[in-house]
């Protein structure tokens, strides 16, 4: 082995330490940069995705991912945590809740306004699934940010389980809650965002365009 050799070598199995070490201090659940630009560079508000953008839709259309432990300890998770509620509060918008992809993330987290709770408060909800749905369901007049001047009728369980991570004083855990009535349709039409389902997709086709 010749001293050119030996540095071929030696160079190698840095570049290849460098990308172990590349690979697992940044796990598929930490913010992206461009993720944190969104949050970062966000002034009072968030920008709302529509169906009306091209670019926008491919987002909304996107199925989203969960955050890390590491994420959703981090600040800046608490940064798009406030900036969702403000978002979805804010007057221009005025609705009851919001889904990752509406703000731009490809994100398992949903801000809910929860009507079954005193004061009806906004809680945000970070990797949220619904792991049960009532078999009985209830029609209810729906509209959303992401799709302007449109409302229709969708047929919704009237209870579902939710599971998402709880943050707290503790370190982040898999907690479970019960959701009843109009909160669990908001609870609904928001998860559905992070499959890239829109509650258009889930209106009765009318009898005339209906070919199924
Ligand atoms: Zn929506």
């Amino acid at each position: 082995m010749n001293t050119r050799h030996l540095t071929a070598t030696l160079l190698g199995g840095i570049l290849m330490l460098a990308t172990v070490f590349g690979s697992c201090s940044r796990q598929s659940g930490d913010f992206t940069s461009s993720e944190l630009s969104l949050i970062r560079d966000a002034d009072s508000i968030m920008r709302v995705l529509t169906v009306a953008d091209p670019g926008d839709e491919c987002v909304l259309r996107a199925k989203s991912r969960d955050f890390s432990e590491q994420a959703l300890m981090s600040e800046d998770f608490a940064e798009l945590a406030r900036l969702m509620v403000a978002t979805v509060t804010h007057p221009s918008q005025d609705g009851v809740g919001i889904a990752g992809p509406q703000v731009g993330l490809n994100r398992r987290v949903v801000a809910v306004q929860r009507f079954d709770k005193e004061g009806e408060p906004f809680e945000v909800y970070p990797n949220v699934s619904i792991v049960w749905a009532s078999d009985s369901l209830a029609p209810g007049p729906e509209g959303c940010l992401s799709v302007p001047n449109r409302r229709g009728t969708v047929l919704r369980s009237q209870e579902i389980v939710i599971e998402y991570t709880a943050l707290g004083d503790q370190s982040p855990r898999v907690v479970r809650d019960t959701v009843k009535g109009f909160t669990a349709v908001i609870f609904q039409h928001e998860v559905d965002h992070l499959d890239g389902i829109l509650y258009t997709d889930r209106l009765s086709p009318s009898p005339e365009t209906s070919d199924r």
